[in-house]
């Protein structure tokens, strides 16, 4: 036992000996990799790029936890066991993680590290900002689903909820209800309230209306996975021409060396041209990691889409979850607006489609949808 004290009393001692030589002392975070000679922790020059990516999905692109985490697995970025990062994980290690800025939080230590940085401290405050915006939700709004959904049709101001509690004398019961209505803060505004009840129900069925039928189901499914083998095959074909062009590059640079050892060329020349072939071998890769990246992506926001139109109808119907059919809502809609008691919105892209076409083409091909979704409405690949 004293033992076992004293040694781990050491390794903290080493621990913290490193730390404050500004050295993260453990496993590197993401995008970093320890170096096993000088001890230190370098960046991992293809990890890192994946890294920052991530960082920018989250920022410019309004990427979900989800998919910044599915796009971290596509690309084999772990966590510090060395298993895929969890989507609970991908907070703490990384969009929050101050080390990427150059700061070790370490055993309630902050110290400056030594490493090198390759997110730029503007893109990691506004990471923090939409990590906050992304997360108040939890806390905020709760009991009030629908809060934030719309504005007044009549003046564009906030809507607002409270809650008023009727008592019953009869049965001797009070009842909880809760209402939504104009904050009427901008000008004077003739709207009444609207109960969320009925707002619910008014919404359900908004929703229902966006609902692809059941049946279609399968043969879309197929389509789908048609179109994403088409599409897979030819990033995969790309990628290996590019592969091959990169190993040739590698020849080249081993043959140069050879000059050189040889005394055909000077060190000069040598320098500079196999500067030039690993530019050249860098741009390839990068080419590579964004094809692997952005492949088969078109067709990931359509299948997102198409899912939701088939989930639609279960979500519409559901009588619990008023979230899901909020989330649902504003990812299939925008400029939700209440006028006169009635909830009024925009169909989305894509959903407009199903919103003006799949009541009337219920009767027929689907197939005619399909290309007018994929083809018509801006699906195609960018
Ligand atoms: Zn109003």
């Amino acid at each position: 036992k004293y033992y076992v004290d004293n040694l781990s009393q050491n390794i903290k001692r080493g621990l913290y000996y490193k730390l404050k030589q500004g050295i993260w002392p453990t496993k590197a975070p993401p995008g970093y990799i320890n170096n096993p000679k000088t001890r230190e922790i370098d960046i991992d020059s293809e990890k890192s790029k994946i890294i920052k990516k991530a960082f920018q999905l989250l920022v410019d692109e309004n990427y979900s936890f989800l998919h910044i985490t599915k796009f971290l697995h596509k690309f084999g970025i772990q966590g510090y066991t060395g298993k895929p990062i969890k989507i609970e994980q991908l907070k703490s290690v990384i969009l929050t993680n101050p080390f990427y800025i150059g700061t070790m939080k370490y055993g309630g230590e902050i110290v400056a590290g030594k490493h090198k940085t390759f997110i730029s401290k503007d893109l990691f405050q506004k990471a923090q900002e939409v990590v906050k915006r992304i997360e108040r939700p939890r806390y905020e709004g709760h009991h009030f689903t629908f809060s934030g959904l719309a504005r007044c049709g009549e003046c564009k101001a906030a809507i607002t909820a409270e809650t008023h509690t009727k008592y019953y004398k009869g049965t001797d019961r009070k009842v909880k209800y809760i209402y939504y209505r104009c904050t009427k803060k901008l000008v004077p505004c003739t709207q009444k309230y609207i109960e969320e009840q009925e707002l619910e129900s008014q919404l359900r069925k908004e929703v229902l209306n966006l609902s692809l039928p059941e049946k279609w189901r399968s043969d879309w499914l197929t389509w789908l996975e048609r179109d994403r083998k088409e599409e897979e095959t030819r990033s995969e074909e790309n990628i290996k021409r590019l592969e091959l062009e990169a190993k040739s590059l590698e020849e080249k640079q081993n043959k140069l060396l050879d000059t050189y050892l040889n005394g055909i060329v000077d060190e000069e020349i040598y320098k500079s041209k196999r500067l030039e072939i690993s530019e050249q071998k860098q741009t390839l890769i990068n080419k590579i990691l964004m094809i692997k990246e952005k492949g088969s992506s078109w067709l990931e926001p359509f299948e997102n889409f198409m899912l939701s139109a088939f989930q639609a109808r279960v979500i519409a119907s559901s009588k619990n979850n008023l979230q899901d059919l909020v989330n649902l809502a504003r990812s299939a809609g925008s400029n939700f607006n209440l006028t006169n008691r009635q909830i009024f919105f925009t169909p989305n892209l894509g959903w407009d489609t199903v919103f003006l076409f799949a009541r009337r083409l219920r009767s027929t091909s689907p197939s005619a949808l399909h290309s007018y979704a994929v083809l018509g409405t801006g699906f195609e690949p960018m």
